[in-house]
């Protein structure tokens, strides 16, 4: 059994009795215990502020770019143990790739954009000069430079690597010291990245804290130099972001929050075509992919209503391929959810759904489960649902089962599937499926502002594209509304969360003698 225990302070606490069990997903044995001594939150902050802080300054941008290229390197020769203890979790070794190399990709993505794009200071140059007098002589500035606090970072239990590295890639190269507090079930994936980063000896001390468990009082002792970036349902974003303190010291509040996201075949895209057979193999991937616990998963799949049959048909035969069971095992495909309680949570979800829709696909109740037992382990088959009325039904654009559940949808025309797609009220991403470079500009133009991201999917990339799940560092994820209105990643716009943008006005000479830059000679 392994004891957690969170790092603060410049130490590991000691594991103290009591406390909570975590069991494994796949056989439902305990596999840690999370029990720590009250933490004085304040104190926490404190060192993050005046220990870590400091020390990540002392280093430019670059400098601290090449520490994150060392600290990927490391965590690349030393991730065998995360993919482990992934299994507990649920994962398959594809599953637990996508969380532990995603996380490294993201590592070295910002510390190869740090190293080419950052200047060597700590002094970010943002935007044009501006002159501000006829003369030239008087002239404003944008910079930023890195925010006095924290970054407290909650993640959500589904990624616990690459949710951790991805949130910590920016603020450390912004020069904000981290607390990440991981989500409890799966805190001891996230528990050993972090001995990990603390082993690899490249960070200064303070850079990294993490506390197991509750976050106590820590919101109280927020400030506005403070950045929190939660990631998690939409339940828990709004509990925080009520927190009276995010709104007295405008704390910067980032929230990436649950989506359901939507794959759309586009009208010519018939059967037979492969942009039918891309949009196939990308529902039935999305929805078994870490059992579909993915914020961006496919959740709601729209095709003509033609198509409806045909689509039916071969996303039955693509899913009745799939093995599930113990993640362990080569001719698995998929393995449980990450416990009980989830499975409950999803089955009680599904049931909803299944007011307004068809079971067109799997048996929670009879299914084959290789090599554990179904009882004990959180198992569940994939569930492809249909909604023939999706204009008029009450849930399937709302409700997210957080598992190997989509529903399949027709539509009568672009418009009307354009309009359905954007009940979702704000999503992460939505995948199209077409070969129509007008159907495509449409829309673009229609559920754009819906949306974070938009994938489009033909014959031209359908063998290199990156998925429709899988953010890319370079670029935002995040979505509207309902997904929560965070904004993560985009390459180095993501560390902008945590600089500070300030207006310096000044003579030109002034100006240049700040930022360092070659004296503008004035316009005769
Ligand atoms: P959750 O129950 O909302 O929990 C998220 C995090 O918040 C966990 O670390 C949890 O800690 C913490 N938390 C809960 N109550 C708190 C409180 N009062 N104070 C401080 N922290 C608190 O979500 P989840 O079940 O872990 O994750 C699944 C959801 O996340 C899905 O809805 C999914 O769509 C969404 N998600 C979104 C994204 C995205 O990028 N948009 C990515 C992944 C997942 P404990 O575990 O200790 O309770």
């Amino acid at each position: 059994m392994i004891e957690l225990s969170s790092h603060v302070l410049g130490r590991w606490l000691p594991p103290v009795s009591g406390g909570a069990e975590i069991r494994s997903a796949v056989t439902g044995e305990p596999v840690a215990r999370v029990a720590s001594e009250p933490m004085a939150m304040a104190d926490v902050l404190a060192y993050a502020r005046k220990t870590g802080g400091p020390a990540l300054r002392k280093a430019t941008f670059r400098e601290r770019a090449e520490q994150l290229k060392k600290l990927a390197e490391y965590l690349n020769a030393h991730k065998e143990q995360l993919y482990e203890l992934s299994r507990h979790a649920g994962a398959t070794k594809m599953d637990a790739m996508l969380d532990v190399d995603g996380g490294i990709g993201v590592l070295f993505v910002y510390a190869s954009k740090g190293r080419r794009e950052l200047p060597a200071s700590n002094l970010l140059l943002d935007g044009d000069v501006e002159p501000l007098t006829k003369s030239g002589n008087f002239i404003g500035r944008h910079v930023r430079t890195p925010l006095q606090g924290a970054a407290v970072h909650i993640n959500a239990f589904n990624f616990p690597c690459w949710g951790l590295l991805e949130k910590f890639a920016p603020a450390f190269l912004a020069g904000v010291p981290v607390i990440t507090k991981p989500a409890t079930v799966t805190a001891y994936v996230a528990e050993r990245l972090v001995r990990l980063v603390e082993a690899s000896g490249v960070l200064p001390p303070g850079a990294l804290q993490t506390v197991i468990g509750s976050t106590g009082d820590l919101f109280d002792h927020l400030t506005g130099q403070d950045v929190v970036s939660f990631t998690g349902s939409a339940e828990t974003a709004q509990i925080l972001q009520r927190h009276p303190v995010i709104a007295r010291e405008a704390v910067r509040f980032i929230a990436e929050r649950d989506s359901v996201n939507a794959a759309l075949l586009a009208p010519d895209a018939a059967p037979g075509t492969p942009e039918f057979d891309l949009f196939v193999k990308e529902v039935a991937r999305e929805m078994t992919v870490k059992a579909g616990q993915k914020c961006t998963a496919i959740r709601r799949a729209f095709v003509p209503r033609g198509a409806l049959a045909a689509a039916t048909e071969a996303l039955r035969a693509r899913l009745a391929k799939v093995a599930v069971g113990d993640p362990a095992l080569e001719n698995v495909r998929m393995g449980p959810l990450v416990g009980l309680s989830q499975r409950g949570q999803v089955l009680d979800l599904v049931g909803k759904l299944r007011q307004e829709c068809e079971l067109a696909f799997g048996d929670p109740q009879a299914f084959e489960v290789v090599g554990a037992d179904a009882k004990t382990g959180a198992f569940l088959p994939p569930l492809l649902l249909s909604c023939a009325s999706p204009a008029t039904a009450k849930y399937v654009h709302d409700v997210e089962a957080f598992g190997p559940v989509s529903t399949l949808m027709p539509y009568d025309d672009l418009d009307q599937a354009m309009e359905l797609v954007n009940r979702g009220q704000g999503s992460l991403v939505a995948s199209v499926y077409t070969y129509d470079a007008a159907a495509a500009a449409r829309i673009v133009q229609d559920i754009g502002s819906f949306h974070g991201r938009l994938l489009f999917i033909d014959r031209d990339c359908g063998a290199e594209q990156t998925g429709h799940g899988s953010p890319m560092p370079h670029l935002l994820h995040g979505g509207p509304g309902r997904a929560g209105g965070g904004e993560e990643l985009g390459g180095l716009r993501g560390m902008m969360h945590y600089l500070q943008r300030t207006a310096l006005q000044g003579s030109a000479a002034r100006i240049a003698s700040i930022t360092g830059e070659p004296l503008a000679v004035p316009a005769s």
